[in-house]
């Protein structure tokens, strides 16, 4: 997709602090960090939102997480993480380009969300 923003940094378009690649994943500290680690892995090839995959994407996403555990503890947060996929309006998804956020650090991250 030529005009996202996360293809773009795929291609090396926009730079990023890179902090894991392989064929398929990137992993990139966010830009705007909410917490001391805050990093998104995100599929190299475009999928719009979790709300598009298909069942024969359920290996690949399942590769997924076991490399955002890898990079928590790589990236200083080995005592537990968050994991976050804001997906569509509901959602409040900003880059229509699948992303998982992972935000630890030392210190718990809070609370997860207001309870109605
Ligand atoms: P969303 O709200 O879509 O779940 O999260 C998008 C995230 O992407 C935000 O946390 C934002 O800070 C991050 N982001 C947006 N543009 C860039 C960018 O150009 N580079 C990096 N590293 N992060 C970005
Ligand atoms: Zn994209």
């Amino acid at each position: 997709m030529s005009d996202c923003i996360f293809c773009k940094i795929v291609d090396g378009k926009i730079p990023s602090a890179k902090v894991y690649e392989d064929d398929e994943i990137l992993a990139f500290k966010d830009i705007s960090p909410a917490r001391p680690v805050h990093v998104l892995v995100i599929p190299k090839r475009h999928i719009t939102s979790l709300a598009t995959v298909t069942p024969e994407d359920a290996p690949f996403l399942g590769r997924m997480l076991t490399v955002a555990n890898q990079i928590a503890t790589e990236q200083g947060s080995p005592d537990g993480f968050r994991v976050i996929i804001n997906t569509g309006r509901v959602g409040q998804q900003e880059v229509p380009h699948l992303h998982i956020h992972i935000v630890g650090g030392p210190d718990p991250v809070g609370p997860m969300l207001k309870r109605i």
